[in-house]
């Protein structure tokens, strides 16, 4: 029998914090981060429209890891006009893409940031005999996350956030029930920005392999992550001297982080105080089972 590929997925609600720490494990030799893989056949479906030209967050078209040749692999086993049908395609072919990525890194781990729980177990669903998967479920205080999903969709009611944030951790913890622990590690955005070595070195103990300090350096690596939070890049964006995303419209508060480590708490002063009482009150429960305290 064919040995399976290790493959590590990254799986949290959004805003949680996965794009920096893809940013760091990709930052380690025997990890290599390829980003979102359930994106794919939308952003195949994009690059076809002409919306966009590369897949690359960093360096979009003109990138040396996600070559013409892979983009145009993945619109081949991807790409179909029908949504539903690029969906399916994009499990269907998963396998058969992720061996070709594969092949071509040396690193012992493949790691999918794609976050999404619905991704996660539709991976252990049909792909089990092809890939050893192991989950990374990172968590962030839902007071935090809802304020940052909020920000970006201010047109959104509260409310629909909140139920949004709700939906995603109630099916996390059910999904979890379902696995071996052997084959998840629990990660708190909190722990990562505020003592990254820990956070990490569990992470790397984790997957067997030693933590390497070059993870707290990531911003001065190569980064060639498909996907991932515009704001989170900025650090990377600074220190390799890349254009910056000028369009967010907090790009200024990411600027004038001087740290690659910094703990974001915006939600304490951007949230008012009837919206956090809401928040606080709708989060309880599933805050607690997260690990955090009122
Ligand atoms: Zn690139």
């Amino acid at each position: 029998m064919r040995k399976r590929i290790p493959y590590v997925v990254i799986v949290c609600p959004g805003h949680s914090g996965s794009t920096l720490l893809a940013m760091c494990l990709n930052a380690h030799p025997h990890l290599s981060v390829f980003g979102e893989f359930s994106t794919l056949a939308r952003r195949a479906e994009q690059i076809i429209s002409g919306e966009r030209h590369g897949l690359c967050s960093f360096c979009d078209a003109d990138c040396e890891v996600h070559t013409k040749a892979e983009i145009s692999e993945i619109e081949q086993l991807y790409y179909a006009k029908n949504k539903y049908l690029r969906r399916a395609k994009s499990i269907l072919f998963h396998s058969k893409f992720v061996t070709s990525i594969y092949e071509k890194t040396e690193a012992r781990w493949l790691v999918d940031s794609s976050k999404s729980i619905r991704w996660a177990r539709s991976l252990t669903r049909w792909h089990r005999r092809e890939l050893d998967v192991k989950y990374i479920f990172l968590s962030r205080d839902g007071r935090s996350c809802i304020n940052s999903w909020k920000r970006k969709n201010s047109d959104k009611p509260l409310s629909d956030v909140i139920r949004q944030w709700k939906k995603t951790v109630a099916s996390i913890i059910v999904f979890k029930k379902e696995l071996d622990p052997k084959d998840y590690v629990n990660i708190k955005y909190e722990d990562l920005a505020c003592d990254p070595q820990a956070a990490l070195s569990s992470i790397c103990s984790f997957l067997n392999i030693g933590f390497v300090k070059e993870m707290l350096d990531y911003p001065s690596l190569p980064q060639h992550i498909v996907g991932g939070n515009a704001g989170a890049r900025t650090r990377v964006n600074m220190v390799q001297k890349q254009s910056l995303n000028k369009g967010r419209k907090d790009i200024d508060w990411y600027i004038k982080q001087t740290q690659n480590f910094f703990y974001d708490e915006r939600w304490k002063s951007e949230l008012t105080g009837e919206e956090l009482d809401l928040v606080t009150h709708s989060v309880g429960e599933l805050n607690r089972i997260l690990g955090y305290k009122k």
